[in-house]
């Protein structure tokens, strides 16, 4: 670990600007969780060096692991597997996969809790038209009030995790309804959970690694107190072991959740160019990171992260596909750059949970009710 020479701050009192950023990764110094050594490498990079080319050899996963389960589970429901289509070009790849790839015969499914923009809905529309497959679009509001709590909290919650546990939740519980074995996202090979055996039985929604730690801290403390003080989401999932444990016990499914890209030794390139050609998919006008499909809801949720760390998830996700070679140091930073996000850029997602500019100022932490 290369936890020399600092001293120990707290992450939310420091500003995104002045930190100093890993000369290998995109990681900001944020202590405790990230640290910079002498050498200007942080602790994630260091320990990654120096578990050397075994390590990496062991997260590595085969097409023939994913071809194992295709073959387990084709042909014996009515849809092979439930497809999470965002619109983005990795969830879309992964349509296009099973369906081309390994004939499988999916039900694509898109939720949109109030922030996808029209324009991405449109998106998955013609990509599940070109590729004639059933699709399931899920509109709603319950989420809401979460959203306004975290924001009013104060509490270095991070939106896009908590959203993920609702996501996954309603994810497990439609496989369950249509009787679907295997569940397929677009999620990365910097959104693996690190090793072949965690990836056929959770999903990439890891949040225990090193870098998360400060972050999970707050989420959990937060979720304690969503469920003192917001009745709606009193049987809300704590964390993802809780999703896995309500997809058992309540949904009665054990339906798997994987990303054919944790799989396949293809260039991100490669399949931008077949997916625009072949099923009319297309980048949207603006995103966070820039070249990806994310809800509106994202901008501030990274604009939160980069205040109270310094650094975003998809700063974690970019940094892992660095330290594997799938992406250069340059590309993930100007990808990172979220100068454009200022407060007047996330009015109108305020405004549609009832808040304004205000409640971004910094304070102490606030009651989730209001
Ligand atoms: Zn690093």
């Amino acid at each position: 670990m290369a936890t020399t020479g600092n001293s120990p701050v707290s992450p939310r009192h420091a500003t995104s600007g002045s930190r100093r950023i890993c000369r290998a990764c995109v990681l900001s110094e944020s202590p405790p969780d990230i640290w910079l050594g002498e050498s200007g490498l942080c602790n994630i990079c260091v320990e990654w060096e120096q578990a050397g080319a075994q390590a990496v050899e062991g997260r590595t996963l085969l097409e023939t692991d994913l071809t194992r389960i295709i073959v387990k589970h084709r042909g014996k429901q009515k849809y092979d597997c439930l497809v999470m289509c965002s619109g983005g070009k990795d969830s879309t790849a992964a349509l296009y996969q099973i369906v081309r790839r390994y004939r499988m015969n999916p039900l694509a499914f898109t939720f949109n809790h109030g922030f996808v923009p029209d324009e991405h809905v449109e998106i998955v529309r013609n990509v599940v038209r070109a590729l004639g497959v059933d699709w399931l679009y899920f509109d709603t509001s319950s989420m809401h009030e979460m959203f306004r709590a975290i924001v009013r909290s104060r509490s270095g919650t991070i939106i896009c995790p908590i959203c993920s546990l609702w996501y996954m939740n309603t994810t497990y519980e439609i496989a369950a309804r249509y009787r679907i074995p295997l569940i397929v996202s677009g999620w990365t090979k910097g959104q693996t959970t690190g090793s072949s055996r965690s990836a056929m039985t959770t999903c990439a929604c890891n949040q225990t690694s090193q870098e998360h730690q400060s972050m999970a801290a707050a989420t959990k403390a937060f979720m304690r107190d969503v469920k003192k003080s917001l009745p709606a989401y009193r049987d809300f999932p704590s964390d993802m072991e809780a999703v896995l444990r309500i997809a058992r016990k309540r949904h009665k499914t054990k339906a798997v959740a994987l990303s054919p890209h944790w799989f396949l030794p293809i260039d991100t390139a490669e399949f931008i160019e077949t997916i625009k050609d072949e099923v009319n998919w297309s980048y949207p006008e603006f995103s966070y990171p820039r070249k990806t499909t994310n809800c509106d809801l994202n901008f501030l949720s990274s604009w939160l992260a980069l205040r109270d760390y310094g650094f975003s998830h998809y700063h974690i996700e970019l940094s892992n596909l660095i330290r594997r070679d799938l992406m250069t140091r340059d590309e993930a930073l100007q990808m990172l750059d979220a100068s454009f996000i200022d407060e007047a850029f996330m009015e109108p997602t305020l405004k549609k949970l009832g808040l304004g500019v205000e409640d971004l100022a910094p304070g102490p932490p606030r009651s989730l009710k209001g």
